[in-house]
């Protein structure tokens, strides 16, 4: 599989840890997939699952691709556990820099959170869903459903 982007796109930092250019401390790896440390975790044992699919965002990436990445999450999410001692984490996967993307190559973050709180800390600002429910989750499915 290629690791250059579509035209227009740069190339990342994650480009370079999948063609060996850059060091990286891998965990795992697979033809699909490539897993390493994050280099400022926020608790021991955060892991990075990327595909090596040259995708920016999660909605970019095929469904070959996003399925190599889940089916081998749960297994590295339970080594993190089992190497930390860990027993509770956050999957994070961040799309554009509103929402704190700053590595333009799709990953999922695994973050072991523990009981001393570090981790990933949640802003979690509850809304209420409007009238217009309805109506947005079936223009939702109906996207869904044409492509
Ligand atoms: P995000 O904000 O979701 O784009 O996260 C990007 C992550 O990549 C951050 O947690 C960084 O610490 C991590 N990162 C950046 N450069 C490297 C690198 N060379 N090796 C490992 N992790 C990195």
């Amino acid at each position: 599989m290629g690791l250059r982007y579509a035209d227009g796109m740069a190339d990342t930092i994650f480009t370079k840890i999948l063609a060996g250019e850059l060091p990286c401390h891998r965990v795992y790896e697979d033809e699909d997939v490539l897993a390493f440390l994050d280099i400022n975790p926020l608790s021991p044992g955060h892991t990075l699952v990327i595909p090596k699919e040259p995708a920016e965002t999660l909605d970019q990436l095929s469904d070959e691709a996003s399925a190599a990445v889940g089916r081998v999450l749960p297994r590295i999410a339970r080594a993190v556990l089992q190497a930390t001692g860990a027993t509770q984490y956050n999957v994070l996967q961040n799309n554009g820099p509103r929402a704190h993307q700053a590595v333009f190559h799709v990953h999922f973050h695994i973050i072991p959170k523990l009981e001393d709180g570090r981790g990933l800390g949640i802003d979690w600002q509850l809304g209420t869903l409007g009238d217009d429910a309805a109506e947005l989750a079936a223009t939702i499915a109906k996207q869904i459903s044409l492509s």
